[in-house]
């Protein structure tokens, strides 16, 4: 390491696999120990030694059918037309355990999974017998060893039923059960402390203070290391605090067999966690960074006892990633699992640009567009946990590929075992109103929801990625919403299906302290704004708004919002809007009522906006869309709607008002 004045210099940074390998030559990663657990209490528990069966399963001749048990040879030749009739010399239940022998010329009645009376080969079910008395007709014959299960025909005596290493699940705790083992012998979980370090943590349930965060990774990492079958030891948080920090390794050093920290590892504060884990060694740091993004500030410690710590970077979605990279493998080694991961294959659906010289892992949400599966590259400003919740995957690019391009094919490693795919994709806008519409779609409607703005959802239907997009575009010459938008970008392929109206308006704290009355407002030195991201809905009203003012007063648009406050303070959805007002860090700002009745603001308004929902034609006659049409046009979901401020239901609501060719 290198250190110039306050800064750490991260050099030597390592591919994942270089600083596994690293990691793998310096300490010996194994299983940690070993217990006995009984075999109710052994779920995800890996087995710590071959097991071999002591007895026979079944242990017995067992029937595998109600009916007669016989002496084959004394049915050959029956059939529906020449019965065999045999004399009935008992009965056998299951667990019955004194059985009456069979001699020529006899049978016995037997239940399914009763043991075979000595002198019987073989059972004919009852469906081809009929009792008379004492006898009993057989109308079929059967073959020596017919629908009989022998002693160890399933697992012998001596056979290995499992083998070392095996992980414990329902299959296979039944076999344990079948061959009647209670105990068994499993790796001990290993434990891992977890330490969440910075001065701005706040535990969940605490009030914030001023520039405090609640700390999120002592949770995701804790639930991380239970999914992977260890011991979480939650440590709390440690303030950027030499002292504090030393204390914390040390206590979680002596009572865990893994470390892990989070935060403090980003140039900056970084020498502060760089001296205190070099301390722990020798051999101390063995890793400085990896070549990865997000991830690159991830050091890897070795104690003198040779145990790991592993500083995780602070951003909760980047700790998790690397959690998956690099923990995942430590811990499965260390409880002798492999790290089974699933991946599909996708294609790209926007283009992804690669991390030159650095691996770049990219979260992905997956479309299952009917024709393939297409990957979302989701937006990996590392601040955002909301990402890895509403992604499936992730991708990896590699560090010598500059950019994939959409449509590229891309393997996606899933976050769960499982890709489900949904049967409705609603990609476009946040809309309120969606959210009362999707709770009460049919049940077979797996609906998912992609906010990507309303130029976003309009490329994803054109492209037939999305099934359903709702839109809110102004055109700024007519002052019509949406179908222009269609015509100009060509959406061709789709239908405009009528939604419903939203109040615009400006929103501002209560009582309306500035006294602002309209857009013009906006271009008093004493106002602030906060606006929306480009390419929202929106944006475009408001800036239509001002092209409007531009004009009047004889200015060029650049020229009006440079004397705009706040012009370019920019926040992604209306809710958001509305918060920054609410927080005093705007005056106003332009969004929909419901908005500002959600945080108690009052409201100027500037007009209705039509909220429409661009479909592909050919998706009409999904059953998903389907649903989802009915439902808007239901009278249920329009009583929910009106009861939403600011929205209206027109009188067309659902009905198709524009149709490409
Ligand atoms: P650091 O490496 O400490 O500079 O952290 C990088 C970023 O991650 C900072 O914005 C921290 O506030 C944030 N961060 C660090 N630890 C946590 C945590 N436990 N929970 C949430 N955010 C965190
Ligand atoms: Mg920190």
């Amino acid at each position: 390491m290198v250190e110039v004045g306050k800064r750490v210099i991260f050099h030597e940074l390592l591919t994942p696999e270089e600083a596994l390998n690293k990691v793998f030559n310096t300490v010996r990663i194994g299983p940690v120990g070993t217990e006995v657990v009984r075999i109710e209490d052994s779920y995800g528990r890996v087995l710590a030694r071959d097991v071999y069966s002591g007895i026979d399963v079944p242990p017995f001749d067992r029937s595998t059918m109600d009916g007669f048990a016989v002496r084959a040879e004394d049915t050959f030749g029956a059939d529906e037309l020449n019965p065999v009739r045999l004399r009935v010399v008992g009965n056998v239940e299951t667990g019955a355990e004194k059985l009456p022998s069979i001699n020529p010329g006899e049978a016995v009645e037997i239940a399914t999974g009763a043991p075979m009376p000595p002198g019987a080969n073989a059972v004919v079910m009852v469906e081809y017998t009929k009792r008379v008395g004492d006898e009993v007709f057989i109308y079929r014959s059967v073959t020596p060893g017919e629908n009989v299960m022998s002693a160890g025909s399933d697992i012998m005596v001596g056979e290995l039923v499992l083998r070392k290493c095996t992980v414990i699940r329902e299959r296979e705790v039944g076999l344990l059960a079948a061959v009647g083992i209670r105990e068994v012998e499993v790796f001990r979980r290993p434990r891992v402390s977890i330490i969440s370090t910075g001065n701005e943590l706040v535990s969940p349930g605490n009030p914030l203070g001023p520039g405090k965060i609640y700390d999120i990774n002592t949770y995701t990492i804790s639930h991380a290391v239970r999914s992977m079958g260890a011991e979480p030891i939650i440590m709390g948080i440690v303030r950027d605090n030499i002292d504090e920090m030393r204390d914390a390794i040390k206590r979680a050093l002596s009572i865990s067999d893994l470390v892990l920290l989070s935060g403090g590892t980003s140039a900056g504060l970084a020498d502060l966690t760089y001296r205190v884990l070099d301390e722990i060694g020798p051999p101390g740091i063995i890793v400085h960074g990896l070549k990865v993004k997000p991830g690159k500030p991830t050091v890897i410690a070795v104690s003198r006892e040779g145990k790991l710590v592993i500083g995780l970077p602070g951003y909760p979605s980047s700790a998790l990633m690397i959690f998956n990279i690099i923990v995942k493998p430590i811990l499965a080694k260390m409880q002798c699992m492999g790290v089974d991961e699933t991946r599909i294959k996708a294609r790209l659906a926007i283009r992804a640009d690669g991390a030159r010289g650095r691996r770049a892992l990219y979260p992905v949400a997956l479309v299952d567009t009917g024709h393939g599966i297409v990957a979302y590259p989701l937006p990996a400003e590392s601040g955002a946990i909301s990402t890895l919740a509403f992604a499936d995957g992730y991708i990896v690019i590699p560090e010598t590929v500059e950019y994939l391009e959409s449509g590229d094919e891309v393997e996606v490693t899933l976050f769960t075992h499982q890709y489900v795919p949904s049967n409705l994709y609603i990609v476009g806008s946040h809309d309120i109103g969606l959210d009362v519409l999707i709770p009460m779609l049919p049940s077979f409607v797996k609906a998912r929801v992609i906010n990507v703005g309303s130029m976003g959802g309009l490329y994803a239907v054109k492209r037939g990625e999305a099934d359903v997009a709702g839109i809110h575009l102004v055109d700024e010459e007519t002052g019509q919403y949406n179908i222009p938008y269609m015509v100009k970008y060509g959406v061709n392929n789709a239908v405009l299906v009528r939604g419903y109206l939203r109040e615009q308006g400006l929103i501002v704290p209560r009582g309306n302290p500035k006294n602002i009355n309209g857009v013009e407002d906006l271009l008093r030195g004493d106002v602030r704004i906060v606006n929306r991201n480009k390419g929202a809905g929106t944006r475009f009203l408001l800036d239509m708004k001002l092209r409007e003012i531009a004009s009047k007063m004889g200015v060029s648009f650049e020229d009006l919002v440079k004397k705009i406050n706040g012009y370019y303070y920019e926040v992604r959805t209306h809710t958001a809007v509305a918060a920054a007002v609410a927080q005093g860090k705007a005056d106003v700002g332009i969004g929909i009522r419901a908005a500002a009745a959600m945080y108690g603001l009052d409201f100027i308004p500037l007009g209705w906006e039509s909220y429409d929902f661009a479909i592909p034609i050919d998706r009409l006659d999904k059953e998903s869309v389907k649903a989802f049409l009915n439902l808007l046009r239901s009278n249920e979901f329009k009583e929910r709607l009106e009861k939403l401020p600011g929205y209206k239901v027109p009188s067309d609501i659902g009905s198709i008002v524009w149709k490409g060719s």
